[in-house]
């Protein structure tokens, strides 16, 4: 893209901002609420909706036991490479309600922001990708490669119904190269661009003890559940932070490749901006947030 084509596009982008301002939030005003069960439908049909109003032919497919999966193709030119644009239009809870200043389902701009639950993770990653394909396709006449965007409704409680489907139906998914949302820009403006992604783990522990509740004295006597579970915790994961679960590293990619580490030596990600930034200390190189001696090797660069 030559540095006019490039004006213009952003020409294009400006021109259309208060669309994108409507129609992320008349999206973000749908509650999908994945973990209540919450608009399930009237997600896949806003989401279609969203699609063909910026070009994409979008449709619906069925996903056993879960939300639609909506699949919108962009074809350019079959000789092309694909990116799949992944993303979802399910939500978190939004709970607690009354940190909220204005309604979760009722997007509003203050001070130059637009405030709603999904307008970021990632309802608006979808509605900015459909306005930069339709800038780049409507500027430029065309794109230089194929877009499939494939937009799921329950990430925000694992996707557990999308893998059996992925696996019943790998030509949906099939691509040459996938984004996927969680990427930023730091806190000088940067954007920033993450060399893998990490899925989630989730682990139920039960523990029973006695068949029926017990008064507290008795806890010299009756095994006590809930100390039980605190040192079954304490199991899972080390006071370095590696997880202790057998197999949990099986097949994960965890010596950076040369190529890798010369893009990281390049990184100027500054811990401490974090560490400020979330008034926290951080897990560097192995070491806990916990005890003095550990906290200062922890901040030793
Ligand atoms: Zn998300």
């Amino acid at each position: 893209m030559t540095s006019g084509e490039r004006d213009a596009v952003f020409a294009y982008v400006d021109k259309r901002f208060d669309d994108f301002v409507a129609d992320l939030s008349a999206y973000a005003r749908v509650p999908t609420i994945s973990a209540q069960t919450q608009a399930f439908d009237e997600g896949a049909v806003a989401t279609t909706y969203l699609l063909s109003r910026w070009g994409v032919p979008s449709r619906r497919l069925r996903v056993p036991g879960g939300p639609d999966l909506v699949v919108g193709d962009v074809v350019q030119d079959p000789s092309l490479p694909t990116i799949a644009l992944y993303n979802h239009y399910d939500v978190q809870p939004v709970d607690p309600l009354n940190e909220w200043e204005s309604e979760p389902f009722a997007p509003q701009v203050r001070n130059g922001a637009l405030y709603g639950r999904g307008v970021a993770d990632t309802k608006g990653n979808t509605v900015a990708q459909c306005l930069a394909q339709a800038a780049i396709r409507e500027t430029l006449g065309r794109l230089p490669v194929n877009l499939r965007f494939v937009v799921e409704g329950e990430e925000e409680m694992g996707s557990p119904h999308l893998l059996p489907f992925a696996d019943a139906h790998p030509e949906v998914f099939r691509a040459d190269a996938a984004t996927i949302e969680g990427n930023d820009h730091n806190e000088r403006g940067l954007p920033l661009f993450y060399m893998g992604s990490k899925g989630i783990l989730s682990v139920e522990l039960e523990v029973r003890t006695a068949a029926v509740d017990q008064h507290s004295s008795y806890a010299a006597v009756i095994p006590n559940a809930a100390w039980r579970l605190t040192q079954a915790l304490s199991t899972l994961r080390d006071e370095r932070g590696r997880i202790l679960i057998r197999g949990f590293y099986d097949g994960a990619h965890n010596k950076p490749t040369r190529e890798e580490r010369a893009y990281l030596g390049k990184n100027r990600w500054d811990p401490k901006e974090w560490e400020r930034g979330y008034g926290t200390k951080l897990l560097v190189k192995g070491s806990t947030e916990s005890g003095p001696a550990t906290r200062a090797r922890a901040t030793r660069p």
